[in-house]
């Protein structure tokens, strides 16, 4: 049985009811793991109130402001986990920016600043986060993040971001390397699209989804909800043999070749 209670986890991510992110909270929280969130703070305070409101139902023992290129909040928020828990068995790692102008055009167009930016939030982040949790995974653990297809092959528009996700999972494998001896899995959820904020920016989303809709072996895309199972199975013992491994949740169109 999927049972996560006693479980403590850190879910990045959330902005709002079509996250991904929020899929995933939700189905650990059905578990039972207890869940500390993390999300991006904004100057007027409007993505903390909004998140906040989205979350409370869930009721996370940490609620804490998390920008991934702001080291001191890293620290900071590792320090929350250590003091509230003590220790932290679950992180989700469900989180990716690149500028709207990257995501369209000609990728041989991306500036050195964009190229960083994108790899610095979505690919090294895991390496930081990655960081923060090992000391405080003393009885084992499970990291997840979030991939996409475009970091394997060429998905037009998706241009730096498939740089990024290219990254990401290999921070996955030697993640998984390194941590395995500490029984720290790490692993990645390949997902199909969905309708998200973050999607949204990259050009063509609707056509990429009706495509699947067309080709994919089960005729749909997949839903937050089922990307949320999947992950609360990765950050469960019903994976305890599974690392270094990022699994498809896409309705089965990676495999067609036509
Ligand atoms: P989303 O917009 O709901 O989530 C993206 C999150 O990234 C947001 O919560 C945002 O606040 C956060 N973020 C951006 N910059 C940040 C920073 N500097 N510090 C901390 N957080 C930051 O969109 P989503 O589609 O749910 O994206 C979640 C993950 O899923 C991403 O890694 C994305 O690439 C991946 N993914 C999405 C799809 C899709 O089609 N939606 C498919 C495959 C993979």
């Amino acid at each position: 049985m999927l049972d996560l209670t006693g479980k403590t986890a850190l879910v990045t991510g959330i902005a709002n009811n079509r996250s991904i992110a929020w899929g995933i909270a939700q189905q650990l929280h059905a578990a039972g793991a207890d869940l500390g969130v993390t999300y991006l703070p904004d100057a007027k305070g409007k993505m903390e109130k909004k998140v906040k409101d989205l979350v409370e139902p869930l009721n996370p023992s940490l609620f804490l402001p998390l920008n991934v290129q702001n080291d001191e909040q890293m620290a900071e928020t590792f320090q929350a986990v250590k003091a509230q828990w003590g220790k932290i068995d679950i992180l989700v790692h469900c989180l990716a920016f690149a500028n709207r102008d990257d995501l369209t055009g000609d990728f041989s167009a991306t500036s050195r600043q964009g190229f960083q930016t994108a790899l610095d939030i979505s690919a090294y982040s895991l390496v930081s986060l990655a960081n923060g949790a090992k000391p405080l995974m003393t009885e084992g653990g499970s990291i997840v993040t979030l991939t996409y297809l475009g970091g394997v092959r060429v998905v037009p528009n998706y241009n730096v971001m498939g740089i990024a996700k290219a990254a990401l999972e290999m921070n996955v494998r030697y993640l998984a390397s390194e941590m395995g001896a500490h029984n720290i899995r790490v692993n990645g959820i390949s997902a199909g699209p969905i309708r998200t904020l973050a999607s949204s920016a990259v050009g063509g989303i609707l056509d990429m989804i009706h495509h699947v809709e067309e080709i994919a072996p089960l005729g749909r895309t997949v839903t937050q909800e089922e990307v949320g199972k999947t992950a609360a199975f990765l950050c469960s013992d019903l994976s305890s043999g599974i690392t270094g491994q990022i699994l498809y949740v896409d309705s089965g169109y990676n495999i067609m070749g036509m």
